[in-house]
C-alpha cells in the first residue's frame, strides 16, 4: 500500500530508485494495456477564453487576436485525422460559451466521417449542465476537465475561481455518463509536495477514466512568466505513481515535457503513460493558440510514432 508518506518520498526519487519506480509502473501498464498506446488527434478550436488563469497566455486579460474555427474548419481538420486513421478526435479550446453550439453542430458530421468508429473527446472548460448534456446527446463520449491543482487556496489564487465550481462541473460530466479526465499541473508556483500527493489521490475520489500530470511552463504574457518551470523528474514520478495506483486509467505523455527537456516524452512512456496526442493545428496557425507561449513544442505524426517506437511500444490501432 502506498500511504501519504511513501508517496511524498517517491515523488522525489531519482537515479536508481526512480528507474525501479518506472519499471514497476511499466509492469502495471503491461498487465492492463500490454504494449498498446492510444493515439489522439487534437484540433484547437478556439483561442478565445473568458477566464484569466495566471499560468495561461490565452487568459482573457491579454489583448491578443483570437480565433474561433468555423464548422467547416473543424470538419476539414477532422477529415485529416480520419485520413491518418486515428480514432480519437480531441476538440480543445479556451472556455467560451460559443463552443457549445459550434461543437454540438459538428459532432454528428465528425462521427459520419469515421462511420461512427470514433471517440469524441472534449476539453472546453466549465459549462452549465445543459451544455454538457446537449454535447453528450449529440454524441460526445469523453471530457477532460483538469482540476489543475487540488490545493483550494492556490487554485482560487491562480484561476480566480473556486475549485468547487470546477468540481461541480466534473460531477455533472460524470452524472451525464461521460468518460472523464482530470489532471494536475506539476510545479505551479506555491504548490506543495503535500498537495501533489492529494493530486495523486484525486482519481480515488472521482469516477474518472483519465488522469494526467504535466509540468508547469512559465509562459510569456502571463503573471507567472518569470517563475521557475515545473520539475520534469517530479512530473515523471507523478505519472509513474498514477500508473501504479490506477493501472486502468489513460495517462498521457504530454508535449510540455518535450518542450522542457527533449526526450522527456519518451520518458513519460517509460514512466507508465499510455497516450500520445498528435496536433492537427495547421503550422501557419500554431502561434495563434498560444498555450505555453508561442514557442511550444508541437507534436506531429512522425514525432509521435517515433516516441512510441523508442519506448518499445505500439500504437493501439495500426497507423
Ligand atoms: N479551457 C479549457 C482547456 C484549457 S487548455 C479548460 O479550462 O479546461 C488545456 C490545459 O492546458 C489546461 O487544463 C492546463 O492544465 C494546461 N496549461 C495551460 N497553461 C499551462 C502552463 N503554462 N503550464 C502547464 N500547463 C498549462
Amino acid at each position: 500500500m502506498l500511504d501519504r508518506k511513501a508517496l511524498t518520498e517517491m515523488l522525489l526519487w531519482r537515479g536508481r530508485d526512480q528507474e525501479a519506480l518506472f519499471a514497476r509502473a511499466r509492469d502495471s501498464r503491461a498487465d492492463v494495456w500490454r504494449d498498446q498506446v492510444i493515439v489522439r488527434g487534437v484540433i484547437e478550436v478556439t483561442s478565445a477564453c473568458v477566464r484569466s488563469c495566471d499560468y495561461c497566455p490565452m487568459r482573457n486579460e491579454n489583448s491578443m487576436s483570437r480565433y474561433i474555427y468555423s464548422t467547416e474548419d473543424i470538419i476539414n481538420l477532422a477529415s485529416q485525422i480520419a485520413k491518418e486513421k486515428l480514432n480519437v478526435v480531441f476538440l480543445q479550446g479556451g472556455e467560451v460559451p460559443g463552443t457549445t453550439q459550434l461543437i454540438a453542430d459538428v459532432i454528428p458530421d465528425i462521427k459520419a466521417l469515421f462511420q461512427g468508429a470514433v471517440e469524441i473527446l472534449l476539453c472546453l472548460g466549465n459549462k452549465p449542465y445543459e451544455d454538457y448534456k446537449l454535447l453528450k446527446d449529440r454524441g460526445a463520449d469523453s471530457y477532460i476537465l483538469k482540476h489543475e491543482t487540488s490545493d483550494a487556496i492556490l487554485h482560487h489564487q491562480l484561476r480566480h475561481a473556486p475549485i468547487g465550481e470546477r468540481i461541480n462541473c466534473l460531477n455533472d460530466l460524470i452524472d451525464l455518463g461521460y468518460k472523464v479526465g482530470i489532471g494536475t499541473i506539476v510545479g505551479l508556483p506555491g504548490q506543495s509536495i503535500d498537495s501533489l500527493v492529494n493530486d495523486l489521490l484525486m482519481p480515488s475520489y472521482f469516477k474518472v477514466t483519465m488522469t494526467s500530470a504535466s509540468p508547469f511552463i512559465p509562459a510569456q504574457l502571463t503573471p507567472l512568466a518569470n517563475s521557475p518551470h515545473g520539475d520534469v523528474d517530479t512530473t515523471l514520478n507523478a505519472i509513474a505513481l498514477m500508473r501504479i495506483m490506477y493501472p486502468h486509467l489513460l495517462i498521457p505523455t504530454v508535449s510540455a515535457l518535450e518542450k522542457l527537456s527533449p526526450g522527456s516524452q519518451v520518458r513519460g512512456l517509460e514512466a507508465g503513460a499510455n497516450v500520445v496526442t498528435i496536433n492537427f493545428t495547421p503550422p501557419s496557425e500554431v502561434k495563434r493558440y498560444a498555450i505555453y507561449g508561442s514557442d511550444r513544442f508541437v507534436v506531429r505524426r512522425d514525432h509521435a510514432l517515433q516516441v512510441i517506437e523508442m519506448a518499445g511500444l505500439q500504437p493501439a490501432i495500426s497507423l
